[in-house]
């Protein structure tokens, strides 16, 4: 399974999710829970707390939106992928305006624009950036527009659900005031909770905001405290993804983040120097645009990407990911993402594809 999330998980995770299910006011789950949320503070890199929430990926995103943005808010939202573009969804509900900066999604956001898009608007007080939009493959240069948006004063939101775990990304190097990443991409584990993380200036801006969630499913507040020893649940966490999150948490500590960055980026590497020398093109405009945790390129003119799919599925059952949103049709795209990035899963991908295209293609 070379694909972009949901990935394979990692065998430990496979064996934690075997483990009995612990009542949640357990002391000891408790004590545990307190423990798993300090080894994701220390994967992190962050001095502050994370919170996670009991549910995948966008659970997180949609509650720092509805969190943070409040109804006098002006909100930057940075497009280069279909990721960025369902921001606006949530930035439009709870905020005063939405200013799009968007890019074609072969293209990334370039730092400068962001800096002339805060000098035209003093008022804009929340930017929004996708670091890795996976349906495109490529990376946005995080840190440098993260500064830009400190100096200006805003808060940053950065949806680094694909990235982190699989390269040098942290919160507190991007400047994000809120980080809200997934354990079942790069981390190789389930898909069922968000891990984020808030500043303090987010925590500040949150509680001073009446219109953020409270006695809510979606509500960051009420999760804030929760692994303190003693204090109750909002409600019942995700028993057994806990138990999967630690074991991906304790694998990744384990090989060392360096060792597991380095693991990524030589398994993309592979794959896009074996997709030049069959003469298939990178989705993105330029090579140092991508990602090293997906590499997304064209399907061959007059192929369809469908038939392209099921071949490399049924003749050597490797399955890769389709185009999602504007790249839907046009690439392929294949996942390196924790027990995926694996430099000879990289060699056998482009050794199915050039047995494939060696004979004359056709779709059965
Ligand atoms: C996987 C992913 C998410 C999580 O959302 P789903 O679409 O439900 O998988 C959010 N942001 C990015 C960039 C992702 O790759």
């Amino acid at each position: 399974m070379l694909t972009t999330g949901p990935v394979p998980a990692y065998p430990e995770v496979l064996e934690a999710l075997g483990s009995p299910v612990l009542y949640d006011y357990h002391p000891a789950f408790q004590t545990f829970y307190a423990e798993v949320t300090e080894k994701l503070r220390k994967a992190l890199r962050t001095e502050t707390t994370p919170v996670i929430m009991q549910g995948e990926a966008i659970l997180g995103i949609e509650a720092a939106a509805a969190a943070l943005i409040a109804a006098d808010d002006v909100v930057l939202n940075l497009v280069s992928g279909p990721y960025g573009r369902e921001f606006d969804t949530w930035a439009g509900r709870y905020g005063k305006e939405v200013i799009e900066q968007a890019v074609p999604y072969d293209d990334v956001i370039d730092p400068q624009v962001v800096r002339e898009a805060l000098a035209r608007r003093p008022d804009i007080s929340v930017v929004s950036l996708c670091h890795h939009e996976t349906p495109c493959g490529t990376l946005n240069p995080l840190n440098e527009i993260g500064a830009i948006v400190a100096s200006h004063g805003a808060c940053l939101i950065v949806d680094a659900v694909s990235s982190f775990g699989g390269m040098s990304v942290h919160p507190e190097e991007a400047h994000a005031d809120i980080f809200i990443t997934s354990p079942s991409k790069c981390l190789g584990s389930t898909p069922g909770l968000s891990l984020i993380a808030l500043s303090e200036r987010a925590w500040a801006k949150i509680q001073a905001n009446p219109d953020a969630p409270r006695n809510s499913f979606l509500s960051l507040l009420a999760w804030r405290n929760a692994s303190e020893p003693g204090k109750p649940f909002p409600v019942t966490p995700s028993v057994s993804e806990i138990y999967a999150l630690d074991a991906a948490l304790d694998r990744h500590a384990q090989e060392g983040p360096e060792n597991v960055w380095a693991r990524h980026a030589v398994t993309a590497a592979i794959t896009r120097k074996g997709l030049f020398e069959l003469g298939l093109p990178l989705w993105p405009k330029q090579e140092a645009f991508c990602s090293p945790t997906a590499t997304v390129f064209k399907v061959p003119q007059g192929v369809s990407d469908v038939a392209l799919r099921d071949r490399l599925l049924h003749d050597h059952g490797i399955l890769v990911s389709l185009g999602r949103g504007e790249t839907t049709g046009k690439v392929l795209r294949v996942g390196h993402m924790g027990a995926s990035a694996e430099p000879d899963f990289a060699r056998q991908f482009i050794a199915a594809l050039t047995a494939i295209l060696a004979e004359p293609f056709s779709a059965d």
